[in-house]
This record gives structure tokens, C-alpha cells and sequence, in this order.
């Protein structure tokens, strides 16, 4: 079974390349889609959930990635902090337009371990991208899936949070910023 790979892993750290869209269908890349969505579902950091990964964090150089939101396999979805998410797959997503607000947001990565930051994401972002059938879309979002948008988008340019961040949470910090506790 494919695993997240570690965070020197060189994946993490190259562009990654599109997916040719006669492709998106072909077992090849279905079993890709099924690998990350294992790999996000293995992943256990203390009492952190996974929302989100992107290929290369399991070490496959292509532009895909897919949010999945595993709170709603908890209990208490009813009260879930951060909020619900959609489940969607991006392939080869392309960012169309950022909002000029921007905000200093607490993430947390799949790659990185027991560090949060602090980065300065756009409130709103709109993507344009394949999903798993090969159908074009546009999706914008605001708060956290623009945040991952954000994130998802840079993992496939090789940029990590860390690169970006202006602020560094280790673990005894991070029960004060409760979105913080999910990772993606
Ligand atoms: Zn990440």
C-alpha cells in the first residue's frame, strides 16, 4: 500500500506534473486516487484528521489532489470544528482567482511533522480542474477549502507550508488554535 512519504522525500520539492486528461480514467491513475485516499485515511497524529493530500505525498510527481473530510466518520459531526467539507478530487487544478483579502491562517501538513504555521492565505480562491471522470469544473470556496486549495496547489509546485510560514506552532502551542488540529 503507498505511504506518505517523508517530508525530504524528492516529490515533495519538484513541480509535478499534469495529468494527460485521455489519462484520468485509466486504471493507472484510478489506482493513484485509491492509494492517497488509503494513505489519508492511515494517517494518525495524536488526535489531528486528515482533510486533504496531494500526490506528491506519497511520492507521485502529478498534479492531483483530493479533500475528503474524515470527521464525518466521528460522532460528534453534529458540533465539528473546522466545519464539514466536500468531498473532491482536483486534477490538474489550475488557481483562476485569489482574493485580495488575505489572512494569517493556522495549517498543519500530512509531510511535516508536529509543526503548525501560520500562513498568509487568500479568503477566497476559485480552482478550475479535472475530477476522477475527466469532467472539467470551477469550484470557488472560502475559509478553510480555500486554504487547502491553497495548499493542495503548492504541494504540486513543490512548496511546503514550511516555506511559507511566519509563524511556527510546536505541539504544546497548538490546543490554543483548534483549527490547527487537522491536516492536509
Ligand atoms: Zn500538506
Amino acid at each position: 500500500m503507498a505511504k506518505l512519504v517523508p517530508q525530504t522525500h524528492p516529490a515533495l520539492h519538484a513541480i509535478a506534473e499534469e495529468v494527460p486528461v485521455e489519462d484520468i480514467t485509466s486504471p493507472r491513475i484510478q489506482k493513484i486516487l485509491k492509494d492517497m485516499r488509503a494513505a489519508l485515511h492511515s494517517y494518525k497524529a495524536a488526535e489531528y484528521v486528515g482533510l486533504a493530500i496531494a500526490a506528491p505525498q506519497i511520492g507521485v510527481p502529478l498534479r492531483i489532489f483530493l479533500v475528503e473530510d474524515l470527521q464525518k466518520k466521528k460522532k460528534d459531526a453534529a458540533k465539528a470544528d473546522p466545519p464539514h467539507l466536500p468531498s473532491l478530487v482536483a486534477i490538474n487544478p489550475r488557481i483562476l482567482r485569489l482574493s485580495k483579502k488575505k489572512q494569517l491562517m493556522h495549517e498543519g501538513c500530512l509531510s511535516v511533522k508536529d509543526v503548525y504555521g501560520g500562513v498568509t492565505r487568500s479568503t477566497h480562491a476559485t480552482i478550475r480542474a479535472y475530477d476522477e471522470r475527466g469532467t472539467p469544473y470551477e469550484r470557488g470556496a472560502s475559509g478553510l477549502l480555500a486554504q487547502i486549495f491553497q495548499h493542495e496547489v503548492d504541494h504540486l509546485d513543490g512548496i511546503l507550508f514550511v516555506d511559507r510560514a511566519e509563524e511556527i506552532l510546536h505541539p504544546e502551542e497548538i490546543a490554543t488554535h483548534r483549527r490547527a488540529q487537522t491536516a492536509v
